[in-house]
């Protein structure tokens, strides 16, 4: 261990709020897919800073976009249009067939925007109609509010009284949803593919039927695309994959490639209830942010760009089920799309994604036992052969 690692991790453990367990390095710099510690030790990225770094790191097109536009005006509030703001949104509008667009700083903050436009959307149409429906297992926040809708009670404990409203339901499960529903709920709102609570697809036919409930009791449907979008499934919403179209749609994480900033983006219908000085924000889609966003919009939208992420996902999905072949006993389930991928372990996951950073890999464990694989979507076969192969020389350890 060098000085800055015990400087940095006495400092830490002195004054940082000990709210994330981290593993025992500091990072520094990054070049593709590839980041750097301050010793020098090189690790192939497969976590991306959490499904962020969509471009990888240092890459030069976004370097150089946010280093002009630091140079020119990082921020002036949104009393002010601004270029950059109005493009983004433009992008966003087009790509995603709907009508409004609006920049908050992070995912927590596109999904409180989301259920504020639902909430007064439906108010205008019944005072109680107020229910909104999310699924067990889901992750939207770390907010009150987003907290509230995550579908998972210890994220809960504590931190009561939580907002009235929210109930939930099993994801993929038709009929619960179907029960739970009446005109009095105001919105359902899922992530198109689940993916803190351990990646989980929806089953054939789930998202249509879920739309047409909507459709039904007059309920606006919120995907929650801040993990899923953004090209990981292998196409730029992962609800085109699923042909179904959403009433809302919020984005976050990859959006401007590592630079923090958050979406919401809803039909004119919804939007049509927000009235000015109903919803708002300081920093939200600042100059610097959208400047970001812009690359990543011009850049993952391509077809050669979502035909790669389609690629070498498969190619990634067909090795991890190659490895569950080899270790039946110890790899329970492979799931997953694009690059969005998890291979459920029947043991607990922290260790092993220890030893795979200690032969130089980060990658990623969630719900406990769940290896995660949220990768740049740059990466190429080569690395996840890479990756895979430390994986294999760690995981007979453990059988
Ligand atoms: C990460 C995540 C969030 C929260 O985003 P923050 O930027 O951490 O607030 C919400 N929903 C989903 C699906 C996420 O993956």
């Amino acid at each position: 261990m060098s000085e800055i690692d015990e400087k940095v991790f006495a400092e830490d453990a002195a004054d940082y709020l000990p709210v994330f367990s981290r593993y025992k390095i500091v990072l520094d710099h990054g070049e593709g897919a590839y980041a750097y510690d301050v010793d020098g030790n090189k690790y192939l990225d497969f976590l991306g800073g959490i499904a962020v770094n969509v471009l990888g790191h240092a890459y030069a097109p976004l370097v150089e976009a946010i280093s002009r536009q630091a140079g020119k005006m990082i921020h002036c509030s949104n009393l002010y249009y601004t270029e950059a703001q109005a493009d983004a949104a433009a992008k966003l509008v087009k790509l995603s067939g709907l009508d409004r667009a609006f920049f908050g700083n992070s995912g927590a903050e596109a999904n409180e925007g989301a259920i504020k436009v639902a909430r007064k959307y439906a108010h205008s149409l019944d005072p109680e109609k107020s229910q909104i429906i999310t699924a067990l297992g889901s992750f939207h926040g770390r907010t009150i509010a987003t907290l509230t809708a995550t579908g998972q009670p210890h994220y809960h404990e504590g931190f009561g009284p939580l907002p009235a409203g929210f109930d939930y339901v099993p994801y993929n499960d038709i009929d619960a949803l179907a029960q739970m529903m009446s005109e009095k709920t105001c919105a359902v709102m899922l992530e198109t593919i689940q993916g803190e609570g351990g990646v989980y697809t929806p089953a054939p036919g789930y998202l249509e039927q879920v739309r047409a409930l909507c459709d039904k009791y007059h309920a606006l449907l919120i995907f929650d695309e801040i993990q899923a979008g953004i090209g990981r499934s292998g196409k730029f919403f992962a609800y085109e994959k699923y042909g179904v179209k959403p009433d809302i749609v919020t984005l976050a994480k990859g959006l401007a490639g590592g630079v923090p900033i958050g979406a919401f983006i809803t039909t004119e219908e919804a939007a049509a209830a927000m009235k000015p000085g109903d919803h708002g924000t300081t920093f939200g889609g600042n100059p610097l942010a959208c400047a970001a966003a812009n690359v990543v919009l011009d850049t993952v939208p391509q077809p050669a760009f979502l035909k790669h992420v389609e690629k070498v996902g498969s190619y990634f999905k067909a090795q991890l089920l190659g490895l569950q072949q080899k270790y039946p006993a110890l790899i329970k389930e492979v799931r997953g799309t694009g690059l969005i991928l998890g291979a459920e372990l029947t043991r607990p996951g922290r260790d092993i994604v220890n030893d795979v950073l200690a032969k130089g890999a980060i990658i990623n464990c969630t719900a406990g036992n769940v290896l995660r694989f949220i990768p740049p979507l740059i990466i190429t076969e080569q690395q996840v052969d890479d990756v895979l192969a430390k994986l294999d020389d760690v995981l007979p350890k453990y059988c």
